[in-house]
């Protein structure tokens, strides 16, 4: 396996000796041209490297697609409620629950998708702050319901 190179101007196809390359691939660190890259892979792979992905069972390409798909339940689980003003009651118990689940699974490994890392600190984020929210409004109306009780306490004793 050769070591991942920089893309320069010349660089060529691994297979096409004659067409220039437009990526690395993130498995065998070869030049790609426009024909052997896989657009749709993530990561970018070349045709050999998708193929061998795919018979083997596809591993790491599974991997990579469920922690999207994880990542965005979490991000939906919160913004899909406050879109709605009566819907927005839903994030006292969904954002909580973002957060703790994105946070238990925070260990696993993101080097296959890096981008993934700012979708998932967008996710932290969003939850933490609504849960914050709900968090000071509870302590809000717990000091409101204390302090408009307290005088009928004294009076009554
Ligand atoms: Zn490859
Ligand atoms: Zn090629």
């Amino acid at each position: 396996m050769p070591a991942p190179a920089e893309m320069g101007d010349g660089a060529v196809c691994w297979r096409h000796g004659t067409r220039s390359a437009v990526m690395v691939c993130s498995m065998c660190g070869r030049f790609a041209c426009e024909l052997c890259a896989v657009d749709a892979s993530d990561p970018p792979l070349c045709a050999d490297c998708f193929a061998h992905e795919v018979r083997t069972g596809g591993r790491d390409l599974r991997f990579t697609s469920h922690l999207v798909q994880y990542d965005n339940l979490c991000l939906w689980m919160v913004l899909l409620p406050l879109l709605g003003v009566v819907t927005s009651g839903f994030t006292l118990f969904t954002a909580p629950l973002a957060l703790i689940l994105i946070l238990f699974r925070w260990r696993q490994p993101m080097s296959v998708l890096p981008r993934n890392g700012v979708r998932r600190w967008f996710a932290v984020l969003l939850a933490g702050l609504v849960t914050l929210g709900w968090a000071v409004l509870a302590v809000w109306v717990i000091v409101r319901i204390a302090t408009n009780l307290a005088p009928a306490q004294w009076g009554a004793s």
